[in-house]
């Protein structure tokens, strides 16, 4: 992708996102493609992103997620790069070494359904897809080149943001000034928006540091996603397509404790493998690391509003949380879904899209989720990474009243998949 530089110096849209990250871009394509013009900018090229180099991660893309890629034109960039989407039929969370697990099955989910029973021949919807990031970065950076009313500024940055009475001026470092209804702030846990405009952040970091490989294994994985609760975090074998080669492929994240992480990461091969293979057992057959080791520090952060004049914060710039649940890029997409629709139903109505009232109908529309999950995920953590013996007896109690209690289990399944709550309509499938 050849991301254009404009020669002008004034520079006019509708809407202008800052931050060209997974969850910005993606809003970038949601906001143009529902007919509104849009200039987003990212301090790095995009070409950047698309290289092996940026990003070893995978993310579980959950069912409503899918749902609003495709209403989008975004999944489609994704299933043409080939055998790229692997569906996570089961989900399998268990205790440390203990024999206490939940097992979550999709299909049972659809046979409870009776929308899914009526659909008879149906594939049951999987819970959702593991996709490594850079197909789903490479799939925006093609689906952008479809879209004439959106022009992407990458290397640029914004030195300063003013607002007029109809609408925000932002002077790009480079002199460029870009006047827009909308600012929409979305580039990560270090908004510098967010900073000047003053929002509050609730943070900490987690003194645990996420290892990232890609491990092939002798035996199919049958596209089960394991999450282990060890003493020290969780450790997920979450299932990937295969390679080329054949080669059975699934993508750890192995929560560690950051004052060891760094000594894991530079094990030789040899010693690395026995550790992985130490913590995976014996399920997979032989298990070897493929390609780089990853690390990423953990942190919680969520900020005390999302919205300013004119400003709008989404995805990981007004919430981080810890990836125990494999959810936080799936809330900054519900955030884009409810802009988007926000946006829309403001222009039908012949509202000026950066008034006050229509931002707060998103804000008001994203909190609870947001709070919730980043509440959830964080008191998982704790609650697992602990090994005080009253604390573990329960929640192996807990485990057993789960895997048997049907409705709350169907329903913990229906939220894994992003199915639950005040859906957009882009998350129901349904068109903008
Ligand atoms: C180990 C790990 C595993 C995860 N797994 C999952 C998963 O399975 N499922 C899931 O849903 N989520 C997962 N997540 C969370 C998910 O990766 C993040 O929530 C998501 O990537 C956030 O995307 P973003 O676009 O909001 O922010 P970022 O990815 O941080 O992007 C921000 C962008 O803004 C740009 N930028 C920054 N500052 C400026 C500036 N001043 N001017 C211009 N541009 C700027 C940056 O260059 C960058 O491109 C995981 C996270 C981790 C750490």
């Amino acid at each position: 992708m050849s991301p254009s530089l404009h020669p002008s110096l004034d520079l006019h849209t509708d809407v202008l996102i800052v931050g060209g990250g997974m969850v910005g871009l993606t809003c970038a394509v949601a906001v143009a493609s529902a007919g509104f013009s849009v200039i987003a900018l990212d301090r790095a090229p995009i070409a950047v992103q698309l290289d092996a180099a940026f990003d070893g991660r995978v993310s579980a893309i959950a069912a409503g997620s899918r749902r609003a890629l495709e209403g989008i034109g975004l999944w489609n960039h994704v299933l043409a790069q080939g055998n790229v989407a692997e569906p996570i039929r089961d989900i399998r969370v268990s205790d440390g070494e203990s024999l206490a697990f939940v097992h979550y099955d999709s299909r049972a989910l659809a046979r409870d359904d009776s929308r899914a029973r009526a659909e008879t021949g149906q594939e049951p919807e999987p819970f959702g897809h593991i996709v490594e990031n850079r197909t789903i970065r490479t799939a925006l950076a093609a689906r952008l080149l479809e879209l004439p009313n959106l022009t992407v500024l990458a290397p640029a940055e914004v030195a300063s943001v003013a607002n007029e009475p109809s609408h925000a001026v932002a002077t790009l470092a480079d002199g460029r000034r870009v006047h827009a209804q909308l600012v929409v702030a979305a580039e990560g846990k270090e908004s510098a928006l967010r900073a000047a405009r003053g929002i509050a952040v609730t943070r900490w970091s987690y003194p645990q540091t996420a290892i990232v490989c890609t491990i092939a294994h002798e035996r199919p994985h049958g596209g089960v996603a394991h999450e282990r609760f060890l003493p020290v975090g969780p450790f997920a074998i979450l299932p990937m397509t295969d390679d080329a080669d054949g080669r059975h492929r699934s993508s750890l994240v192995w929560t560690e404790k950051t004052a060891l992480a760094a000594a894991y990461l530079s094990l030789n091969k040899a010693d690395f493998d026995a550790e992985v293979a130490r913590r995976v057992g014996d399920f997979l057959g032989t298990v070897t690391s493929i390609g780089p080791r990853w690390s990423y520090p953990l942190s919680l952060l969520h900020a005390e509003r999302y919205t300013d004049d004119r400003l709008v914060l989404i995805g990981d710039a007004a919430h981080a949380i810890h990836p125990i649940a494999g959810q936080g890029l799936n809330l900054g997409l519900r955030d884009v879904a409810a802009l988007a629709e926000t946006l829309v139903d403001a222009k039908r109505l012949g509202l000026d899209i950066g008034f006050g009232e229509v931002l707060a109908r998103y804000e008001r529309w994203r909190r609870f989720d947001n709070v919730l999950l980043a509440g959830i995920t964080d008191g998982l953590n704790r609650l697992f990474s602990n090994s005080f013996t009253p604390l573990v007896l329960g929640r192996r109690l807990g485990f057993r009243v789960v895997n048997r209690a049907g409705p709350l289990k169907a329903f913990f399944m229906r939220h894994a998949m992003g199915l639950v709550g005040d859906l957009p309509r882009l998350s129901r499938g349904e068109p903008l």
